[in-house]
């Protein structure tokens, strides 16, 4: 990976590939850098809703390729591996990827997020192994088994859906006394009779020899704790900002996101933010995507005119 850069886009997602996409169509040299996950979060979503101008329920693996197709007819650069470091060269950005650099004068930073753990004893040893974060992954091998997911908001019901088509039964443990995402995805929830409701508790082990057997239950009010027979785990208890490479480079809010202005600038002159890993993000698709055609206008205007601005 060499070469000097207009834009480079760090990030894959969807936030990403439309900074990425609207950069080149605006005639710039754009790299994009897309780390270990092309696509990003969605995809191994089995059923993506919320998108305009997609049908509810599209496959996360359809949509997140055409992204990628339509970058690429518009000229976007795929540099490989993930990046390691953005530094200051000059009037330009240097940026490192797999131990090699290129320079660009915009960078967009569009990491996104990862899933929080449990940080509970078993989660790390049983990874893979049962302990999950891909429903549509491994939804098919669990058929007629029974599954934990552990949350009550968006995710963890639209996780807990994709389950329920494909086993016997899925207890879904909420710490709060209710489901907490959109009603569209609440009242399915509740009605699906293979999905059983656990509220006021939270796991707190999960053990098992080769594989998971079952999980550690613990009801918040009276303190009590069981066990409870299970052949996966999924927790979908929040997310964490993957910002830990950005710290020294841009401000970050109290969470660790990003800070951007409207057009999505961050404190560092020349660098943007879009998508969830931003102060702020809504975390939905189409705020992503509205995100990185932000961002890669206001780049575009930068480098046109050198003017900045950023966060208050
Ligand atoms: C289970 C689940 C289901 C969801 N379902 C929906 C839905 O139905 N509808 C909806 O609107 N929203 C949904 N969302 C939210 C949606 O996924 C996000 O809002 C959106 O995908 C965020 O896109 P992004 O590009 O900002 O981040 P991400 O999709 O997380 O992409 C980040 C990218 O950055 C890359 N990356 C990370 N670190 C580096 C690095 N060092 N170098 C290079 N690249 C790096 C990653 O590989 C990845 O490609 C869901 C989220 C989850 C967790």
């Amino acid at each position: 990976m060499s070469g000097e850069y207009d834009v480079v886009v760090v990030g894959g997602g969807l936030a990403g590939m439309t900074a990425a996409l609207t950069s080149a169509r605006l005639g710039r040299r754009t790299g994009l850098i897309t780390g270990n996950v092309v696509g990003g979060q969605l995809v191994s979503i089995d059923k993506i809703e919320g998108v305009p101008g997609f049908p509810e329920g599209v496959p996360g693996y359809d949509l997140c390729p055409m992204a990628q197709e339509q970058a690429d007819a518009a000229g976007v650069e795929l540099l490989s591996g993930s990046c390691e470091s953005v530094a200051a060269a000059g009037d330009r950005w240097s940026v490192t990827s797999d131990g090699s650099s290129v320079t660009a004068r915009g960078v967009i930073l569009a990491t996104g997020t990862a899933l929080a753990k449990l940080g509970v004893p078993g989660e790390e040893r049983l990874f893979g192994k049962g302990v999950s974060e891909c429903a549509s992954c491994d939804a098919p091998l669990l058929r007629n088994k029974v599954a934990v997911v552990v949350g009550g908001g968006d995710s963890a019901m639209q996780e807990g859906l994709t389950l329920a088509d494909h086993l016997s039964k899925v207890i879904l443990i909420e710490q709060g006394d209710a489901l907490t995402g959109q009603a569209s995805y609440r009242d399915r929830v509740s009605a699906n009779p293979k999905i059983e409701l656990r509220f006021g508790a939270t796991v707190t082990g999960i053990e098992g020899d080769q594989t998971v057997s079952h999980v550690r239950v613990k009801d918040l009010k009276s303190g009590a704790e069981s066990d409870l027979e299970t052949a996966a785990i999924f927790a979908f208890v929040g997310v964490v900002p993957n910002t830990a490479l950005f710290r020294d480079l841009v401000q970050l809010d109290a969470t660790g996101r990003i800070g951007v202005d409207a057009a999505m600038r961050t404190s560092a002159k020349g660098i943007c933010a879009a998508g969830n890993v931003r102060a702020g993000s809504p975390h939905r698709a189409a705020a992503a995507m509205g995100d990185g055609a932000t961002a890669a206008l206001a780049i575009d205007r930068y480098l046109a005119n050198g003017e900045w601005g950023g966060p208050a």
